[in-house]
């Protein structure tokens, strides 16, 4: 099922960055009790915000908008037992799979309204970027959004926009996680919404994948906060041609950012050295990554700063862990004090493994292949 859908009342409607449909719908799930709570970031500033549950629909409405510079995973704040709506990048989305499949909660009471993502930016560097590109003094942005690959800043002095291939080309722009990223409609999500394929009018194009994705729907329309009509032939392929150009942009990134692409085999462990050398053992990577749940983890337990490796088993032992469940989220990258690319090293370490198992972490509920004892004897 595609259609545009919007929502009914107009106020929501010119406040949302695509039509509002997400907001009317999670307002509706939550008045008809198809869900206990919410989960959505609320702005501080262009720059920050903070991840609230909620039940509240006033709080709801005050959530409204994208928060392109505010890159965080909301899979942590699903609670077992409570059923819960979240819009869901698709890392967002994939970060709660792997978390259901470790016990973290049931999947079944998690609804997940997926937002086409063609990437966030690093909070300090998109100040830099609001200063350097758009001369527009960083504390004055009243909102942000990206619309046909131009990021658009609008302060007291107006809206400005810059070509986001412009802002890369100078070494700035989204995070390399992002600009790695190859899924871009939360396909493994219930629904995904989003304005790629809308042209000229406030409406989200919203895409449902399952029976959960058709209930939240449903909900909303049946409630009356949501008005919908099919999408047309071009409006879909509009969309289509998008995503396709996004998954080839990311293949350009990919190539273009791996360091190591042409060194030979010595040289690679050179380089792998001089990236784990720099690691001062903080453990934030792990704090912060979706689908490490363990509470006595090895990665810790095994390590011991006083061994004097090139390459802390911490590290070691992170990487064999995701070979099979790292979904590129880029969450560890974010944190990490000593800026190591782990999200391409991560990718590297996870991809020739994941085509050889035929697996690819949070798109569907099957079990990692490591944690299947068959592997052990194949
Ligand atoms: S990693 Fe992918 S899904 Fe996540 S924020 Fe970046 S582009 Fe979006
Ligand atoms: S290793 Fe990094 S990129 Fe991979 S899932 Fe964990 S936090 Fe995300
Ligand atoms: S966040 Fe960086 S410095 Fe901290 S433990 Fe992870 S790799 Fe090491």
């Amino acid at each position: 099922m595609k259609v545009l859908a919007w929502a009914k009342d107009e106020e929501i409607r010119a406040k949302g960055s695509s039509g509002g449909f997400v907001t009317a719908a999670m307002i509706a799930a939550l008045e008809k009790g198809l869900v206990d709570e919410v989960v959505l970031v609320k702005k501080k500033n262009a720059y920050e915000g903070v991840p609230i549950t909620t039940n509240n629909v006033e709080v709801v409405k005050e959530c409204i908008g994208s928060m392109h510079f505010v890159p965080l995973n909301l899979s942590y704040f699903i609670k077992s037992g409570v059923k819960t709506a979240l819009p869901t990048k698709p890392c967002d989305a994939r970060a709660i799979i792997e978390r259901a499949k470790r016990n973290q909660f049931n999947i079944d009471d998690v609804y997940m309204v997926g937002l086409n993502c063609g990437g966030t930016f690093n909070p300090v560097l998109a100040r830099e970027v609001v200063l350097s590109f758009f001369e527009i003094e960083p504390e004055t942005v009243i909102k942000e959004e990206i619309l046909k690959g131009k990021l658009i800043i609008e302060s007291k002095e107006g809206k400005k926009s810059v070509k986001i291939d412009e802002i890369e080309e100078e070494g700035y722009g989204r995070r390399n996680a992002c600009k790695i990223c190859d899924v871009n409609i939360p396909h493994m999500a219930d629904l995904a919404c989003g304005n790629w394929g809308v042209l000229n009018e406030k409406a989200t194009f919203v895409e449902v994948f399952t029976d959960k994705g058709k209930e939240f729907f449903e909900n909303a329309v049946d409630a009356g906060y949501v008005e919908f009509r099919e999408a047309k032939k071009e409006e879909i392929e509009i969309r289509e041609k998008i995503d396709k150009a996004m998954i080839k942009l990311a293949k350009k990134w990919r190539e273009k950012l791996d360091e190591i692409n042409d060194l030979d085999r010595r040289e690679r462990l050179d380089y792998y050295i001089r990236m784990f050398e720099k690691c001062i053992g903080c453990n934030a990577c792990k704090e912060v990554c979706p689908p490490c749940v363990c509470e006595e983890a090895k990665c810790v337990s095994m390590n011991d700063e006083m061994a004097g490796y090139k390459i802390p088993l911490y590290n070691l032992v992170r990487l064999l862990h995701l070979m099979d469940s790292c979904i590129g989220c880029g969450q560890c990258e974010d944190v990490c004090p000593v800026d190591i690319p782990l999200t391409l090293i991560h990718k590297r370490f996870s991809e020739r493994i994941l085509r050889k198992l035929d697996y690819i972490p949070g798109i569907d509920m099957r079990t990692p292949p490591f944690q299947e004892t068959k592997i052990l004897f194949d």
